[in-house]
Parts: structure tokens; C-alpha cells; sequence
């Protein structure tokens, strides 16, 4: 496969049509992945918010003040409320806010960014990743109507699928990289369970996170700062003939370090 960044977009505004200015700019294959920077799907979904726009609570207040004693920097208790807003689970609350946002990423700050935002402090995550996707998918020219948000079967048509995608760090290792966040016309995950090795073992566990892989050399060519590549499309990706899973963000019941992180007291 080879990845390649769309060129010259412009400043992304809220109601900007993504698909329509990817679509002017590259001629895209049935089979392309085109990954799309959630910066840009936010600020085309108008996720721009100001800090005025969260009022801090007791509970915002609380979780500034702890994280300014642990610190030492200033905290400023409407972005604790900014980022509760945006969660549905506070799975740590010092020395950073780790949340689980409304469609199921855990992640630092529900994701809240505060870089490559003009005109305003924050940017918040796309409310629902997934239809980001499906909708872009969509709009792509030549594009065939999709089925559904999350079909496998969806692999089957001939429009390219569509990450939205971030960047994110992640626990035991240092630095940050992508992450898949939506998908859409590709299943999350190839499932070689019951394939062999070279040795004729049969894999009993390896399930392949492809859209986080995906997403990752996208990120790799997006780049983190000024450089005005939010859109990268993958060419030539084989799936190959696998069976396809679209679990991804895991559910609680089978999150053992999740579990643990809740019994740990962290005072
Ligand atoms: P995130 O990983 O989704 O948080 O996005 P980043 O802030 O890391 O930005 C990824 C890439 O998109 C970088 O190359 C940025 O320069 C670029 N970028 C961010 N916003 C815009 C925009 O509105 N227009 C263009 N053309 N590029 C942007
Ligand atoms: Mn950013
Ligand atoms: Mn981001
Ligand atoms: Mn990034």
C-alpha cells in the first residue's frame, strides 16, 4: 500500500462539505482509505467552543483545584467542566482527566483539543465519530449510497471507506500516535482466528485492530502541526480474505486494566 496527504485544503469552517473538498482534489479508488483528521471533521461540525461556554460546577472546581496542587500550573476549572461534559466515565481524574466520551474512546481530556483552533479555545471531539464517517463516505463523488454505519458488508461496494481519526497517547509507552476514533466501509478489525501460522498452529486469539493500524500511517503522514494535511488516503490496502470484526472500543464487563484502574485509590 502507499499513503499520500490531499493537497492545498483550505482552513476548515463550520458546514464546510469535506467529502466535496477531498472529492475536487483527488481522483479516489473503490478500494482507497481516506482518513480524515477529526480537527477538521470538528471544525467542519462547528465542535468550536469557548471556555465561557462551561461554567464550572463543585465537581469541575474540585478536580482543578487537586490537579493544581499536584502540578503546580494553574488550572482552569471550566476546561475539568468542558471535559465532564463530554463523558460519560471518569476513569482518572489526577494527575491528568482520563474519560470514556460518549461513543466509547478513552481517552485524555475526552479528546478536547487545543491546538490548530482558530477562533476558539477548544475544539471537542465529532459528537458521533462513526456518522462523521459514513456521512463523508457518503459525500464522496462517485460514491454509491452506503448500507449502514457499521456493515462489514459494506467492504462489498465499490466507494472508498473512511476513517476520521486522532492523535492520542497511550498507556506503557511513551508518545503519542493515530487512532481510528470512526470508521465506515471497512470492518475495525481482521479476525485471523482459526488461520495457521507457518507452522500449521492454529492463531487462537489474534484479532487485528486494521483501522487503528490504518489510522496510525495516516497520522504518520498528517503530521502534528502547522503542515495543513488533515486528509491522507491509503491506496492499495488489501483486507485480504479474512473474516471481519467491528468491535473496537471495548465495553467495561471485558476491560481488565479499566477494572483495575477502578479499584485504584489514587491519593
Ligand atoms: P488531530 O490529530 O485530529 O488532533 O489533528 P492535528 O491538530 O494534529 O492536525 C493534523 C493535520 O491537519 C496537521 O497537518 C494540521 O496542520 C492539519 N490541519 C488542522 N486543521 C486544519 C485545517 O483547518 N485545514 C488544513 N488544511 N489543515 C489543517
Ligand atoms: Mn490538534
Ligand atoms: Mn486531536
Ligand atoms: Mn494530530
Amino acid at each position: 500500500m502507499h499513503l499520500f496527504a490531499v493537497p492545498d485544503l483550505p482552513e476548515i469552517g463550520p458546514g464546510d462539505d469535506l467529502a466535496a473538498l477531498i472529492s475536487e482534489r483527488v481522483d479516489l479508488r473503490p478500494d482507497d482509505v481516506v482518513c480524515v483528521a477529526s480537527t477538521v471533521v470538528s471544525k467542519a461540525e462547528g465542535r468550536t467552543a469557548d471556555l465561557a461556554d462551561f461554567p464550572a460546577g463543585p465537581r469541575a472546581r474540585e478536580i482543578a483545584d487537586r490537579l493544581a496542587d499536584l502540578t503546580g500550573d494553574e488550572k482552569d476549572p471550566r476546561f475539568a467542566q468542558a471535559v465532564l461534559e463530554e463523558s460519560v466515565d471518569l476513569l482518572m481524574e489526577a494527575p491528568f482527566l482520563l474519560t470514556e466520551t460518549r461513543f466509547g474512546h478513552v481517552g485524555v481530556n475526552a479528546g478536547i483539543d487545543r491546538s490548530n483552533v482558530p477562533g476558539g479555545d477548544l475544539l471537542l471531539l465529532p459528537e458521533r465519530p462513526g456518522e462523521s464517517a459514513e456521512r463523508i463516505r457518503a459525500g464522496l463523488s462517485g460514491a454509491d449510497a452506503p448500507t449502514g454505519v457499521d456493515t462489514p458488508a459494506a467492504t462489498a461496494t465499490d466507494t472508498p471507506a473512511v476513517l476520521v481519526t486522532d492523535t492520542c497517547g497511550r498507556p506503557f509507552r511513551h508518545g503519542q500516535r493515530g487512532v481510528a476514533i470512526g470508521w465506515a466501509g471497512i470492518p475495525a478489525s481482521r479476525d485471523w482466528r482459526g488461520e495457521t501460522d507457518r507452522d500449521g498452529r492454529e492463531l487462537g486469539v489474534t484479532v487485528e485492530n486494521v483501522i487503528d493500524e490504518l489510522a496510525a500511517a495516516a497520522n504518520l503522514v498528517a503530521g502534528e502541526g502547522a503542515g495543513g494535511t488533515p486528509v491522507v488516503v491509503i491506496r492499495e490496502f488489501d483486507f485480504g480474505d479474512h473474516a471481519g470484526s467491528d468491535n473496537h472500543f471495548r465495553e467495561i464487563e471485558g476491560d481488565f486494566v479499566r477494572q483495575a484502574l477502578r479499584e485504584w485509590d489514587f491519593d
